[in-house]
């Protein structure tokens, strides 16, 4: 019998913001497998076997789920907010395309997530109403020359910027460089928004500018988010939105 590998999405924390089919997915697994912070987020388990593991072990999972797949099983694996936002699905894929007999056996479906970009915009106004990019600031997996060259077009193309993974323990200094960097390009007075644990117990937001922002305020659960030229708070509120046009 060919098993299922379902990747899921569990968005930016609270429980409302979970696309019911991943509630289904879950439902019906036989095996989750997931970094072990976001299996401890899944409610209402049934005997659902658990396979929880440490971070950065994303290519392991991926075989693992690959595996339990081709040998019947209903798997589901769990990432926080979207699955393909530098999370579990790509892994899974670079795993898939090495091997003829995952492809040929496994089928694998996507149920998306609100990934934290969503969740912080939603929480602000409408900051993401024009152009925007996403970038990684981890440089796990690539080179610091990467990320410095992205974050410079970025700027260059004064795109509104939200960054993921903005700091780590084993990355000290990573926000402050990319924040010397936007300072050559963009104005003191730039929005800046640090948006943390968005849709959690925990949530805070730190609404400040380029100039003034102190990036020691920034954990591992935040989004930085860098406004557009146009991008405002609108006064006597706490709306930060970006208009529809660019000029
Ligand atoms: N797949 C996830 C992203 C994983 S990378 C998604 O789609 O959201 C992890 C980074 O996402 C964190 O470092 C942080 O920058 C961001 N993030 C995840 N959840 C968040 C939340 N609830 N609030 C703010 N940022 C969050």
């Amino acid at each position: 019998m060919s098993g299922t590998l379902t990747v899921v999405g569990l968005g930016p924390g609270s429980e409302e913001l979970i696309v019911p089919a991943v509630h289904d997915a879950i439902a019906q697994a036989t095996d989750i497998i997931g970094y072990f912070r976001y299996i401890d987020r899944l409610k209402n388990l049934r005997n659902q076997k658990l396979h929880a593991s440490d971070n950065r072990q994303e290519l392991e999972r991926a075989e693992l789920a690959l595996k339990l797949a081709s040998e019947g099983k209903r798997v589901v694996v769990v990432s926080s907010g979207d699955p393909g936002v530098f999370a579990m699905a790509s892994a899974i894929f670079e795993v898939l395309e090495k091997k003829i007999f995952y492809k040929k056996t496994t089928k694998v479906t996507i149920l998306p997530g609100i990934t934290a970009i969503l969740a912080a915009s939603a929480r602000l106004g409408a900051p993401i109403g024009h152009d925007f990019c996403v970038i990684n600031l981890s440089d796990n997996l690539k080179s610091w020359s990467i990320v410095k060259k992205r974050v410079t077009v970025a700027a260059k193309g004064d795109f509104v910027i939200a960054f993921y993974n903005p700091r780590s323990k084993a990355r000290e200094n990573q926000l402050e460089r990319t924040f010397s960097i936007l300072k050559k390009y963009c104005e003191p007075s730039r929005v800046v928004v640090f948006a943390d644990a968005i849709s959690t117990k925990n949530e805070k937001v730190i609404s400040t500018t380029l100039g003034k922002a102190d990036t020691s305020l920034v954990s591992m659960k935040t989004l930085v988010l860098i406004g557009s030229s146009l991008t405002k708070e609108i006064s006597d509120t706490n709306y930060i939105y970006t208009p529809r046009y660019a000029k």
